[in-house]
């Protein structure tokens, strides 16, 4: 008893398009609706009765004009086929964005008896769209334009020609004392603070320009408004002044004042990029900062007079090496519970003849920008086994030495061969050699790294982790790396106060006890901290409060032990 095909095939077409999610019209030739579906209904609002025997321009927004219909309609008549977006207007008058197909039914003539349209609605679609596009360019914090637009029209205001240029200004802001606001009262306050800080500046600034937060607690601003010199000056001193009222954050007052690195736009030579104007824009700023903060200073000088400054630096830490100026102090890390010495950490100084003994900080960072960092490290490791052959030459119980190794040198495939080069010349066995690296620099997806890790430890080297906390991990990659030890950076040590009590430090060594990783406290300056390790079992201190960096001859007959003799 076979059912008509026809009837079953009319049901079943007719079922499906009453029951999809998008919405169906169907008209006659003369473009009339005699039919619409139930997801038609619930987009638009219409029911069947209020449309059928109308035209589908009962939906019209207005947002589109007569031509746009009027192609809509030739390429519906020449191909029988369109497709695009429209505005259309639901019944309660609001509109919505539609994506719509039409297409003509034909009979064996090739002449429309019917056109069917299906639409979905895609208005939340593109206000994502348009969300992304905006995180992309914005702040979400502030609302400010971010630091990827102002690079943008940065560049292409260098594009332009220099005239269009002059009288304008770049300006470097950076709130004073922020970060210490900031870890004082809590992210909410400081958030506030940001919030009404670029409230605050982008008031002042109005027409003449253009406020951009540029990252943390630094805004740059693009001066568009033409100033002579006298009158930006008046108008910065007018914008440190605004600042001198206190600003709104969660309800309390806050006083916080800038510090403003302003770099002129003019007479820039034809081939300064934005990043080298941000840098100069920056190191007013810091001028700025170093004087005290709440100030302005003016970067005039083309003649870069910094980087004049870094070339003469560059060459007198070239004749470090050659003259072996470099001295290195060693620092004891002593066991938990007991305090017995339980290695040392190398740390270099340059002993400049000019300016005295000066710190890492004063020249590593000028050593990795130049490459510099390599021989230095490979003058670190040389000097460490040399010493920890004289000490045994001496007949004491040797405990590890531990070295900084910079990023740029760990890259190097070669560092592992002249490891294990020195370390064979000077007899002195791999375990008493331990490599601090930052957390940056292992984070980084290089996979060089990895490798060199694996075989420096194959060879037996100690691997720690430095300043742990303060950059980037990814917990996964951590596992996965063949290190042996995480040392928690001292600023959150120092954090530990008189109510010792740090989620972090108890966090990261619960952490690196989970992994199997022993951890080292760096910073510690009082019992206070001392005994909050000592609960969370942490295994080896360093710092103040047992001793400064000393030099080798200093320590000598205080830490060591002979062999084979008690004290
Ligand atoms: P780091 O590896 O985090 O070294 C610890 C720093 O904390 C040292 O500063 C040390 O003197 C200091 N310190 C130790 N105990 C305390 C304490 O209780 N309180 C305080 N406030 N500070 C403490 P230093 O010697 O100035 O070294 C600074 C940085 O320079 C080192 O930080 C390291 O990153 C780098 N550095 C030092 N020597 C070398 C080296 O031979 N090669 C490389 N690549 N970097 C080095
Ligand atoms: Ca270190
Ligand atoms: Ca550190």
């Amino acid at each position: 008893m076979a059912r008509n095909p026809d009837a079953s095939g009319w049901e079943l077409a007719s079922k499906a398009l009453e029951n999809i999610r998008e919405g169906v019209i169907v008209t006659d030739r003369e473009a009339s609706i005699v039919w619409v579906n139930s997801s038609f209904t619930r987009m638009t609002g219409y029911e069947q009765k209020d449309v059928i025997g109308r035209k589908p321009n009962v939906l019209q927004s207005g947002m589109h004009d007569k031509t746009f219909y009027r192609t809509m309609w030739s390429q519906l008549t020449d191909n029988g086929f369109w497709e695009g977006e429209i505005w259309n207007s639901k019944k309660n008058g609001e509109i919505f964005l539609e994506w719509i197909k039409i297409s003509a039914i034909v009979d064996d003539r090739k002449r429309p008896t019917n056109y069917v349209a299906v639409f979905s609605d895609i208005t939340d679609r593109k206000m994502t769209e348009r969300k992304l596009e905006w995180l992309a360019n914005y702040d979400m914090l502030t609302g400010l334009p971010n630091r990827r637009l102002f690079r943008a029209r940065l560049s292409h205001l260098m594009m332009r020609p220099e005239e269009e240029r002059a009288g304008k200004h770049l300006l470097f802001i950076d709130l004073d004392g922020f970060k210490w606001k900031n870890d004082r009262y809590g992210h909410s306050m400081g958030d506030q603070l940001l919030r009404s800080a670029a409230e605050r500046l982008k008031q002042r600034i109005g027409e003449l320009g253009t406020v951009y937060r540029y990252g943390g607690d630094e805004f740059t601003v693009l001066l568009e408004q033409p100033m002579e010199e006298r009158e930006l000056l008046e108008w910065a001193d007018a914008l440190l002044e605004s600042f001198r009222e206190p600003l709104e954050a969660k309800g309390s007052d806050m006083l916080i004042s800038l510090s403003i690195g302003i770099k002129p736009l003019r007479n820039t030579p034809p081939e300064t990029d934005a990043d080298s104007l941000i840098k100069l824009a920056d190191y007013a700023m810091y001028q700025a900062k170093a004087g005290g903060g709440d100030r302005w200073f003016v970067y005039e000088n083309d003649a870069l007079e910094p980087m004049q400054e870094r070339a003469r630096l560059e060459g007198e830490l070239r004749e470090a090496l050659e003259q072996a100026q470099f001295v290195l102090h060693y620092q004891p890390k002593f066991k938990l519970p007991d305090r017995q010495l339980g290695g040392f950490e190398a740390l270099i100084r340059w002993n400049h003849p000019k300016r005295g003994l000066l710190p890492p900080g004063q020249f590593i960072p000028l050593a990795e920008e130049t490459g510099l960092i390599v021989p230095i490290g490979e003058w670190v490791i040389e000097r460490v086994a040399a010493q920890l052959a004289e000490w045994s030459a001496l007949g004491y119980e040797l405990v590890p030495v531990s070295v900084n190794i910079s990023a740029l040198h760990l890259q190097r495939s070669s560092l592992t061969d002249r490891i294990r080069g020195v370390l064979a010349r000077r007899g002195v066995p791999a375990k008493l050699l331990q490599l601090e690296v930052t957390e940056s620099a292992v984070m980084q997806e290089i996979d060089s790294v990895v490798a060199v890790l694996l075989e420096l430890r194959e060879l037996g080297i100690g691997l720690a982790i430095d300043d742990f906390g303060t950059g980037y991990s990814s917990l996964g990659r951590l596992a996965s790396l063949p290190v042996d030890t995480l040392k928690i950076d001292k600023s959150f040590i120092q954090l530990l106060d008189k109510n010792a009590r740090s989620p972090i430090v108890t966090a990261i060594v619960k952490l690196a006890h989970e992994m199997n990783l022993s951890v080292v406290a760096e910073g510690v300056e009082n019992e206070t901290q001392l005994g909050f390790l000592n609960n969370l079992r942490c295994e080896l201190v360093q710092g103040f409060l047992f001793s400064r960096p000393l030099e080798a001859a200093a320590i000598e007959g205080h830490y060591w032990k002979r062999k084979g003799r008690s004290e």
